[in-house]
């Protein structure tokens, strides 16, 4: 889940703001103010930050931000009451990836941090490998050794999750929440239903499986190639 900040000094902005942003699936974080908001930032995917506040102003809080390495390249979006072209060069300029001038809708709000987040994620690696096995997330294919696997969508996002975290052990019920979704209503059966189906897809042998390992007890991870050999 993506956690976005919202620094905003008028309540009923913020709140509003907080509701829609968490009503589109994100982890929000408000603060009235750029007090502890560097502190807050650690971990964050985004930051909406309002121009006019109390104290520091949003503009000298987003100099603080761009100055600090780990945060160099944090999506903002500035909220702005200021339609002046020249304030809104100033924002740009000072290192804000967007700006919003106020009032505005909570649907273009949720549309721009959305575009944010999707821009900050070609940092991501496109394509995962373990031995003879690779994945290419952009197009959502996996091969094996050179041959493409036909894999259902849930079965590829399953088999691309294990393989982002090689060598890690994960319940059913956590693969169930990070791969099928904290509202699907299905029951851990389903998690073995798909593992079974990769197996074969994979071609593993029964009782020996190459990667798909079963931990008795615990759940399943996949195998870093190493091992599996
Ligand atoms: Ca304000």
């Amino acid at each position: 889940m993506s956690h976005v900040v919202v620094i905003e000094d008028e309540e009923t902005v913020r709140e509003v703001l907080r509701f829609h942003l968490e009503r589109a699936g994100l982890q929000v974080t408000a603060l009235e103010s750029t007090a502890g908001g560097l502190d807050a930032l650690n971990g964050a995917d985004a930051l909406v930050l309002d121009w006019m506040l109390p104290g520091e102003s949003g503009l000298g809080f987003l100099r603080r931000v761009r100055a600090d390495p780990d945060l160099r390249r944090l999506p903002v979006l500035m909220l702005t009451a200021r339609a002046a072209e020249a304030e809104r060069v100033e924002g740009l300029e000072t290192g804000a990836d967007d700006y919003l001038t106020k009032p505005f809708s909570a649907a273009e709000l949720v549309a721009r941090v959305r575009a944010l987040l999707r821009r900050s994620q070609p940092d991501t690696p496109q394509t995962l490998a373990n031995g003879p096995l690779s994945i290419d997330l952009g197009s959502a294919e996996a091969r094996m050794a050179a041959q493409r696997l036909n894999l259902t969508r849930r079965e590829f996002d399953l088999l691309a999750f294990l393989t982002q975290h090689v060598g890690r052990v994960y319940s059913r019920t956590e693969l169930l929440d990070r791969v099928w979704g904290a509202d699907f209503l299905g029951g851990e059966r389903t998690v073995d239903q798909h593992v079974t189906q990769l197996r074969s897809h994979l071609g593993e042998t029964v009782g020996r499986p190459a990667f798909l390992e079963t931990v008795r007890g615990r759940g399943y991870r996949m195998r870093p190639w190493a091992e599996a050999k």
